[in-house]
């Protein structure tokens, strides 16, 4: 499954940045997925869950950001939203297009559980 290789590799890119910061638990972990990106969010959820289970990341918070494709004409200039990326241009019907968003997979942000401290 394509979407388990994406959530391991997520889960290792975290787990490298955690130890960078000496953060043992992660409270939250933000991720942007592009709507052409090509990640069946079912799909991704379910190898999540598979993922996290039984370890520190099962009680962290997962918010999934989806980014909604936006392309350029090269012909008109005209931005639009496409749905896939052979989307003719609404106004001058060209095919054309720079991809200006949509593709992202990435981790927007990692928050570090607040430290507990034991006093004797
Ligand atoms: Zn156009």
């Amino acid at each position: 499954m394509h979407e388990l290789s994406l959530v391991m590799n997520i889960l290792e890119i975290a787990g490298e940045q955690m130890k960078a910061h000496h953060a043992h638990k992660l409270e939250r972990i933000e991720l942007e997925i592009g709507s052409l990106a090509g990640v069946e969010m079912d799909a991704f959820n379910f190898a999540w869950e598979a993922a996290v289970g039984g370890t520190d990341m099962a009680v962290t918070e997962k918010i999934i950001h989806q980014i909604p494709a936006k392309a350029r004409c090269l012909e008109c200039n005209l931005e639009y939203s496409i749905d896939h990326l052979f989307s003719p241009c609404p106004n001058c019907g060209e095919y054309l297009n720079e991809l200006l968003q949509g593709k992202e997979m990435r981790i927007k942000s990692l928050t570090k559980k607040k430290k507990k401290y034991n006093y004797v």
